[in-house]
């Protein structure tokens, strides 16, 4: 396995893997494939979206971002300096794994910039709160996943329970 500093140099030259492109990826392989490739239709008018704004407005007013360039940004910020909680908020009632991997990689992301542990914490449904653990291994594994789907043709459709409501289907089911 190779260390953090390792994959970080073999990934300089070719593609940054952000936190959105973990969630994509444990969303549905078709949406990250649609992601990376600049294809994924992401609808601003949606009720859905746009109170998940309102909220983050509210949430982030008086909360600070994390800046981890390339590999993303972190928009809700609490703790110290050397000792940050980066939080995920995650509206899904089942489907939260996206959320959990997006988290990881932002813990990932702390660790080989700056060599800060952070703590993830994931916020639920009716006001329940999940510490996320670090998993760098497995966020490296990740990213090999995602940079292999670059040069991919786009992943066979699967039914998933996220289909029902989502915007994209037409690559899948025309
Ligand atoms: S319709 Fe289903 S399989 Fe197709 S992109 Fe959407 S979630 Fe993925």
């Amino acid at each position: 396995m190779n260390s953090l500093n390792e994959v970080g140099k073999e990934m300089i030259n070719e593609y940054f893997p952000t936190g959105l492109d973990s969630f994509y990826l444990y969303s549905c392989p078709v949406l990250a494939w649609l992601w990376v490739h600049g294809q994924l239709v992401i609808p601003q008018r949606n009720e859905y979206i746009i109170s998940g704004r309102e909220l983050d407005k509210r949430r982030f007013s008086n909360k600070r971002s994390l800046d981890l360039s390339p590999y993303g940004k972190c928009d809700w910020v609490t703790g110290t300096q050397t000792e940050p909680v980066i939080h995920e908020g995650s509206r899904s009632k089942f489907h939260n794994e996206p959320k959990r991997a997006q988290l990881r990689h932002y813990l990932w992301a702390a660790k080989k910039l700056y060599n800060i542990d952070a703590t993830g914490l994931l916020h639920l449904r009716k006001g329940r709160v999940e510490v996320v653990e670090p998993d760098h291994e497995r966020v490296e594994d990740d990213h090999r996943r995602i940079i292999e789907l670059l040069d991919a043709p786009m992943p066979e459709p699967k039914r998933i329970p996220i289909c029902r409501g989502c915007t994209n289907k037409d690559w899948c089911w025309p």
